[in-house]
C-alpha cells in the first residue's frame, strides 16, 4: 500500500463525532482520514441549531463547515465517499470505499450515526421525493402554500413541523401516541402555531395506507380522524426516529445491543481491539443524540485512539513490511 494511504485514525462519518474526533486527534498529532458518505450528517441538514454552545443560531450545515475547516488546519484528510468494506489485517484496519480505493489506518473510529427510520409500508419507496420525504428542511420549503403531515410525535417531527409552517399553509401532525415529546422550545412554538391554525395534532392515530400513482395523493389513517379516514395532503413527512448504521462494524465483530447501536466503554472503546465508536451510533448518554453529546464522544474516542496507538503503534506500519509491499 502506498504510503500516503496508510493512516493513523481513519472515522467512518464526517458528522458532529467524527469531525470533533479529527480535531481532537489532529492536536494529538495523529494522521487523520475523515469519510462522510453524506457530509456533515445529520446536522448538515437538521435547519437553525440553537443549542451548540457558543452560537445562539447557527445553520447546521454552517457549523458542520466550521468543524471542517477546524479539523483541516490540523491537517485531517476529508473525503466525501462512501466507504463499502473494512477488513482488520495483523491489527491493521483496510477500508475500501465505493470507488474502490484503498486506505489503512491503525485505529478506526465508527461514527457512521443512523439513518431514516420508514414506515414499511407499500408505497413508500415508490413515493419517496414524490410527496414522501424524510428531511423537513431539505424538502419542506418545495410545499410553499401546501397541505402536509408530519409523522411522529417526538422532538424532530415537531421541529420539522414548525420549520415547515414557514412555507405549508396547513400542517397535521399524527402521533401514535398519547403525548407530544418534544423539546419544551419546540413545544412551545408548536403550540402557537396551533394556535394560529397552521398545526393540527392528530393524536393515538396511525398512517394506514400512502396512496398515489406517480405522486402522492393521499394517506388513510387507521382511526377515523373528523369523520374520515381519507387524509389528502400534498406531502408526508415521515419522522419517526432513526436505524443505527452498525453494518460495517457488526462485520468487524463488534458488538451491538439489541437495537443495533454500537456497545463502548464511557472511553468510546469497542470490543475490537483498535475500534472506537462515537456519537448517535452509540447509545450512551442515556440516547440523548444530539451535537454536543456527539462531539463530546468523538473527543473521547480520539483520546482513547492516541492512547491505544501511543502503546501499540501503527500497526499498519508493520503489516504493510510484513506483507512485503512498499510503505
Ligand atoms: C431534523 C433534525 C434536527 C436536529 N436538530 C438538532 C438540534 O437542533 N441540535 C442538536 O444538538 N442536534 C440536533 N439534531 C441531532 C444531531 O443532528 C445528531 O445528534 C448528530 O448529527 C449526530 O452526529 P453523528 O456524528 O453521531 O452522526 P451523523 O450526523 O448522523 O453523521 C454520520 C456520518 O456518518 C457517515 N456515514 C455513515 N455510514 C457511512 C459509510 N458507510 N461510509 C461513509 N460515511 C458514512 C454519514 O454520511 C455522516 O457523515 C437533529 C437531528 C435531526 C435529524
Amino acid at each position: 500500500m502506498d504510503k500516503e494511504n496508510i493512516f493513523d485514525l481513519i472515522s467512518i462519518g464526517s458528522g458532529a463525532a467524527g469531525l470533533s474526533a479529527a480535531v481532537y486527534a489532529g492536536r494529538y498529532r495523529m494522521r487523520v482520514l475523515v469519510f462522510g458518505a453524506d457530509f456533515g450528517g445529520y446536522t448538515s441538514i437538521a435547519g437553525p441549531i440553537e443549542n451548540y454552545p457558543g452560537y445562539k443560531e447557527i445553520d447546521g450545515f454552517d457549523l458542520m463547515l466550521k468543524m471542517k475547516e477546524q479539523a483541516e488546519a490540523l491537517g485531517t484528510t476529508i473525503k466525501d465517499e462512501k466507504v463499502v468494506r473494512v477488513e482488520r489485517q495483523d491489527g491493521c484496519f483496510v477500508v475500501t470505499t465505493e470507488k474502490g480505493d484503498a486506505y489503512s489506518a491503525g485505529t478506526i473510529l465508527f461514527a457512521t450515526g443512523s439513518e431514516h427510520r420508514k414506515l414499511g409500508l407499500p408505497n413508500e419507496t415508490e413515493l419517496t421525493s414524490r410527496g414522501v420525504h424524510y428531511c423537513a428542511t431539505c424538502d419542506g420549503p418545495a410545499y410553499a402554500g401546501k397541505t402536509v403531515a408530519m409523522v411522529g410525535g417526538g422532538d424532530g417531527s415537531v421541529k420539522g413541523a414548525n420549520l415547515t409552517a414557514e412555507y405549508a399553509a396547513k400542517i397535521y401532525i399524527i402521533v401514535r401516541g398519547q403525548e407530544v415529546r418534544a423539546e419544551p422550545i419546540n413545544y412551545e412554538e408548536m403550540k402557537k402555531l396551533i394556535d394560529a391554525g397552521k398545526i393540527e395534532l392528530i393524536m393515538e392515530n396511525e398512517v394506514a395506507q400512502i396512496v398515489g400513482t406517480n405522486k402522492l395523493e393521499k394517506i388513510v389513517l387507521k382511526k377515523e380522524y373528523k369523520g374520515s379516514t381519507d387524509l389528502i395532503i400534498d406531502g408526508l413527512f415521515i419522522e419517526i426516529g432513526a436505524v443505527p448504521r452498525s453494518e460495517l462494524a457488526k462485520g468487524l465483530g463488534v458488538a451491538l445491543d439489541e437495537r443495533g447501536h454500537i456497545i463502548a466503554t464511557p472511553m468510546m472503546v469497542t470490543n475490537v481491539p483498535g475500534v472506537f465508536a462515537a456519537g448517535d451510533i452509540t447509545p450512551l448518554f442515556g440516547g440523548f443524540k444530539q451535537d454536543i453529546t456527539a462531539a463530546a464522544m468523538g473527543a473521547v474516542a480520539a483520546t482513547s485512539a492516541y492512547q491505544y496507538y501511543k502503546t501499540n503503534g501503527n500497526l499498519c506500519q508493520t503489516h504493510w513490511k510484513v506483507s512485503g509491499e512498499k510503505t
